[in-house]
C-alpha cells in the first residue's frame, strides 16, 4: 500500500454502499455533527481528510490537480484505529515527490551550480578576497535562486503528498466539485453511517440551498451576461483598431486568390466545390 494517495477523477472510486448526499458549498466551509462517520457514536475529534482531483476542463484550458480537504469529527476510538493504519512515508519518498518534478530542474541547477562555485572558492576566499568577491557574489546568489525555485516547487508538488485513505476516512467520502464562477455544483459525499449523514445533510441544508435556490442562479446568470459583454465589446474594439488593408497599387490590376487573372468561372467553380 502507497503513503500517498492517487488522484481521483469527479465521483469516481466512491464506495457503493453507504447514505450518499449531495451538498453544494465549499467544503472547507461546511458544518459537521458531533457524530462519528465510521460507526455512529459520539464524537468530537477533527479528522482532517484531503484528497486529490485531477479534473480537466476541455477544449484549449490546461487541467491540473486540486485538493480538496473535509474535516468531519470521529469518536475516539476511530482516529486510534486511523492513526494505526495510516502509513507514515519515509523522508526519502517525500523529497521524491518534489525530486522528480519539471519544476526542480531549474533548483537542481542553479543550486548545484552555485554550491560547486563556493566549494572552489571558500578554501581560498580570505586571501584572493579583492580579486574573487565578484565570484563569490555570483555563488551566492545562484544558491540564492535555488533554494527559491525549491520553495516554488515544494508547494506546487503538494497534491503528490496527499495521504492515502484509510478504512476510517473511507467512511466519509467524497467527490469533486466542478462549482466555477458562473455554476454552483453540489458536491457528493458519501457517509457510511447514515445518522451522520442525515445529520450532515441537515446542518448544511440552509447552506445548499441558498447556493442552488433562484437568487444564486440569476446571480450566474448576470455574471454570464456580463463577461459575454466584456468578451463582445473586446471582440468590436480589436476589430475597430486593425489597421486597415493597403490601398492597391494605382493602375495594377488585383489579382484573385484562386485561379488566372479574369477566370472568373474557374475562381467560382473552384469555391463552390468547398461547400
Ligand atoms: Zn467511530
Amino acid at each position: 500500500m502507497k503513503p500517498f494517495a492517487t488522484p481521483c477523477s469527479g465521483d469516481d472510486g466512491l464506495p457503493a454502499g453507504g447514505h450518499r448526499l449531495s451538498v453544494a458549498g465549499p467544503i472547507e466551509g461546511l458544518s459537521y455533527p458531533p457524530l462519528c462517520p465510521s460507526c455512529g457514536a459520539a464524537a468530537s475529534t477533527a479528522l482532517a481528510i484531503p484528497k486529490v482531483f485531477w479534473f480537466d476542463p476541455g477544449g484549449d484550458t490546461p487541467g491540473g490537480h486540486r485538493i480538496a480537504q473535509a474535516n468531519p469529527l470521529f469518536c475516539t476510538s476511530c482516529v486510534a484505529r486511523h492513526r494505526a493504519e495510516a502509513l507514515e512515508p519515509g523522508l526519502v519518498a517525500i523529497l521524491t515527490t518534489t525530486l522528480f518534478s519539471e519544476l526542480v530542474i531549474p533548483a537542481v541547477g542553479t543550486l548545484s551550480l552555485g554550491l560547486f562555485m563556493l566549494h572552489l572558492l571558500l578554501p581560498r576566499a580570505l586571501g584572493t578576497l579583492e580579486k574573487t568577491w565578484w565570484l563569490l557574489l555570483i555563488a551566492c546568489g545562484l544558491v540564492g535562486v535555488g533554494i527559491s525555485s525549491f520553495r516554488t516547487a515544494w508547494p506546487a508538488t503538494r497534491w503528490k503528498r496527499v495521504p492515502a485513505q484509510t478504512s476510517i476516512t473511507r467512511a466519509f467520502d467524497f467527490g469533486d466539485d466542478d462549482t466555477g464562477w458562473f455554476k454552483t455544483e453540489p458536491r457528493t459525499y458519501v457517509i457510511r453511517n447514515a445518522a451522520c449523514g442525515a445529520a450532515f445533510a441537515r446542518l448544511n441544508e440552509a447552506l445548499h440551498a441558498k447556493l442552488t435556490g433562484p437568487e444564486q442562479r440569476s446571480r450566474e446568470r448576470r455574471r454570464w451576461w456580463i463577461a459575454a459583454t466584456i468578451m463582445v465589446a473586446i471582440a468590436i474594439l480589436a476589430w475597430l483598431m486593425e489597421p486597415p488593408p493597403k490601398a492597391a497599387h494605382p493602375g495594377g490590376t488585383s489579382t484573385p486568390l484562386c485561379g488566372p487573372v479574369g477566370d472568373k468561372e474557374g475562381c467560382a467553380s473552384e469555391q463552390g466545390s468547398k461547400h
